[in-house]
C-alpha cells in the first residue's frame, strides 16, 4: 500500500474539553503526530459537568483508572435526573440511567406496567421499577466501597476544567504537542481544503488533517470554510444561561437536580468541592437580571454573586460537521441545550465516528458524508428527545406555552404518532438513548399510548405481578446492601474509611 497519502500530521485548534478529549483519544488511536494549539487569554466556555454513561467506556479506552479519574475531575457519579416542577409546579419525575426492570417475554417492562395501570393492580409510576432511581433516591452508591461497580450504567458528574486538566496531562505524556497561542490567520485554497494557519507570534503550522475545536465560533470550519450553522433557536428557545458555583454538599445525592423555572430550568450538579448551579433560560421571556436573581433565590443566597458567568447559547448544529481536511468538534460543530448532558457525549461520538472513518490525505468525500450523516442523526436524536420533554409539559407559564408551541421536526411528530398509537419506541442500534430513556419521559410526563403491546396478553399476568413485585423487593433490598453516595465519596476523595 502507497503510505505517501496517510495522515501523518493532525492539529487540533483549542483546548477546552474537545480539543484535549480529541488529543487523549487520538493519541491512543492514531500514529501521528499530534500538535493542540490553544490560546493563552480565549477563555473556555467552563461548564460541562453532567455525563452519560457512555464516557465510562472512554475513561476504559483511555487506559485510566475510574478512582484517579474521579479524584482528578473532582467527580461524584450520576445514576440519572430527577425532574422537579418541569411537567407541573410540585411535580417531580426521574429519568433514571440503565433498564427500568427490563424485559419480560422480549417487551419492555413498560407496557406490562402499563396493562397493570389500566387494570388498577398497579399503582407506581414506572421508574419506581428503576434500580437506579431507588438507589439516587435513597441517596445510595451503585458500588460497595473498594469495590467495582455492582451496577451498569452510571455516569460522573465532574469538573469541566480539571477534567481538561486532566487529559491535557494524559495525551502530553503520551507524545501529544501543546503550543500556548492564538491563531491569527487561517489560510485555505478557496476549495474546502485549509492550508495552514497562522499565530500570532508568526509561527504558521501546516497539517494533514484539522480539527476544529474553537468553541462556537467555529474558527476553522465556518470563518475559514464558510460552512453554514442550521439555526435552531426557533425549535429550542433558550438561548442564555447563568451560571454560580455553591459550596460543596457533604450530602451529595447521585443524580442530577433539575428544576423547571419561570422561563427555563436550573441544574445542580454536586461535585465535591462545589455544587455547580446554573440557570438556561430564554431571553424573550426573562431579563439577564432577573435570571440571575430567580437562580439566587432558587439557591438560597441573601445576595446576588457577583461571579456569577453569562454564557450565550447557540443552539443549532453545523451544516458539515467535516468539510475538506477540517472536522469539527465540540460547540464548533453544534449545541443542544444541556437538558440531557449531551454535551461531552457528543464530543465522544463525533471521535468515535472520526476513527470508524479515518481518511487518507484525500479526505474522501464518502468518509465525510457517513461522518456527517452520523453526526446529523445524532445531534437530531438529541434536539428531539430535549425538545419532548418541553412539549409534554403542561405549565402553563407563557415561556412553557411558548416552548411547547414550537413546530415540531417530523422526525418526533412520526415518533409520536407511533407511540401515542402503539406505545413503541422504536431506536436505531447507535441511538443516543435508549427506549427506557423515552418511555421514562412519556410515563413521568404522563402522556400514554392508546394502548400497549399485544404479545404482553400472552403472558399469564398473575406470574408478570409477582415479578413486578420482586423487581421493586430487590431494588429495596439493594437499597440496604449498598453504601451511601456520600460515604463513598468520602472513601474515595479523602481515604476516609467508613464502617460500610
Ligand atoms: P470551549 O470550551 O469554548 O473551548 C474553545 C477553545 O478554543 C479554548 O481553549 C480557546 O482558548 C480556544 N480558542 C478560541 N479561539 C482561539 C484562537 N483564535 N486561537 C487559539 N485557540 C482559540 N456538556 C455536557 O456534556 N454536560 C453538561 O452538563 C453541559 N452543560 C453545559 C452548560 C452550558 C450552559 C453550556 C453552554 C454548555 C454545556 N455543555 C455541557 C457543553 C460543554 O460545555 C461543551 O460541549 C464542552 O465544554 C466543549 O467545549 P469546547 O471545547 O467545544 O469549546
Amino acid at each position: 500500500m502507497d503510505d505517501t497519502n496517510q495522515i501523518r500530521r493532525i492539529l487540533i485548534v483549542g483546548g477546552g474539553t474537545a480539543g484535549w478529549m480529541a488529543a487523549a483519544y487520538l493519541q491512543k488511536h492514531c500514529r501521528c503526530q499530534i500538535a493542540l494549539v490553544e490560546s493563552p487569554n480565549v477563555p473556555t466556555v467552563g461548564v460541562g459537568e453532567a455525563t452519560l454513561p457512555a464516557l465510562i467506556d472512554f475513561v476504559a479506552e483511555l487506559g485510566l483508572d475510574e478512582d484517579e479519574f474521579m479524584r482528578r475531575c473532582h467527580a461524584t457519579y450520576k445514576l440519572g435526573i430527577q425532574f422537579q416542577d418541569w411537567f407541573q409546579t410540585q411535580h417531580c419525575f426521574w429519568h433514571p440511567f440503565g433498564v427500568v426492570g427490563g424485559e419480560i417475554d422480549g417487551v419492555d417492562l413498560f407496557h406490562y406496567w402499563l396493562k397493570g395501570r389500566r387494570l388498577q393492580r398497579d399503582e407506581s409510576v414506572y421508574t419506581d421499577y428503576s434500580l437506579q432511581r431507588t438507589l439516587a433516591e435513597a441517596g445510595r452508591a451503585h458500588r460497595r466501597i473498594g469495590g467495582k461497580a455492582v451496577v451498569r450504567n452510571y455516569a460522573y458528574h465532574l469538573d469541566a476544567g480539571a477534567l481538561a486538566d486532566y487529559l491535557k496531562e494524559v495525551a502530553t505524556s503520551q507524545g501529544v504537542r501543546h503550543l500556548l497561542a492564538n491563531v491569527e490567520e487561517v489560510v485555505a485554497d478557496g476549495q474546502d481544503r485549509i492550508r495552514y494557519v497562522r499565530f500570532d507570534d508568526g509561527r504558521q503550522v501546516d497539517a494533514d488533517l484539522y480539527l476544529d475545536c474553537t468553541g462556537f465560533q467555529g474558527l476553522l470550519i465556518e470563518q475559514a470554510l464558510g460552512d453554514p450553522y442550521l439555526d435552531w433557536s426557533d425549535t429550542l428557545i433558550c438561548d442564555r444561561a447563568v451560571v454560580i458555583r455553591l459550596p460543596a454538599n457533604p450530602r451529595m445525592m447521585p443524580c442530577t437536580e433539575v428544576t423547571g423555572g419561570r422561563a427555563g430550568w436550573i441544574w445542580r450538579i454536586p461535585l465535591t468541592h462545589r455544587v455547580g448551579c446554573g440557570y438556561v433560560y430564554s431571553s424573550r421571556h426573562l431579563s439577564d437580571e432577573e435570571a440571575l436573581m430567580e437562580l439566587s433565590q432558587f439557591a438560597g443566597l441573601a445576595q446576588m454573586p457577583h461571579d456569577a458567568k453569562r454564557l450565550m447559547m447557540r443552539v443549532g448544529r453545523r451544516a458539515h460537521f467535516w468539510k475538506g481536511n477540517c472536522v469539527s468538534l465540540g460547540l464548533a460543530s453544534g449545541f443542544i441545550e444541556p437538558l440531557e448532558s449531551t454535551g461531552i457525549f457528543l464530543i465522544q461520538r463525533a471521535l468515535e465516528c472520526l476513527l470508524d472513518a479515518f481518511p487518507d490525505t484525500s479526505c474522501s468525500q464518502p468518509l465525510q458524508k457517513l461522518f456527517n450523516a452520523r453526526m446529523a442523526e445524532a445531534y437530531e436524536e438529541t434536539r428531539d428527545f430535549v425538545l419532548l420533554h418541553y412539549y409534554l409539559s403542561q405549565r402553563r407559564d407563557p415561556f412553557w406555552e411558548d416552548a411547547r408551541q414550537v413546530a415540531l421536526p417530523d422526525s418526533l411528530v412520526e415518533r409520536l404518532e407511533l407511540f401515542d398509537d402503539t406505545g413503541a419506541v422504536i431506536v436505531p442500534a447507535a441511538a443516543v438513548f435508549p427506549a427506557t430513556s423515552f418511555y421514562s419521559i412519556y410515563a413521568g410526563e404522563e402522556r400514554l399510548p392508546r394502548t400497549y403491546n399485544p404479545r404482553v396478553d400472552l403472558t399469564d399476568f398473575g406470574q408478570v405481578c409477582k415479578l413486578l413485585d420482586q423487581i421493586k423487593n430487590a431494588n429495596q433490598n439493594a437499597i440496604a446492601q449498598l453504601p451511601r453516595h456520600q460515604d463513598l465519596m468520602r472513601w474515595l476523595h479523602e481515604g476516609e474509611a467508613t464502617s460500610r
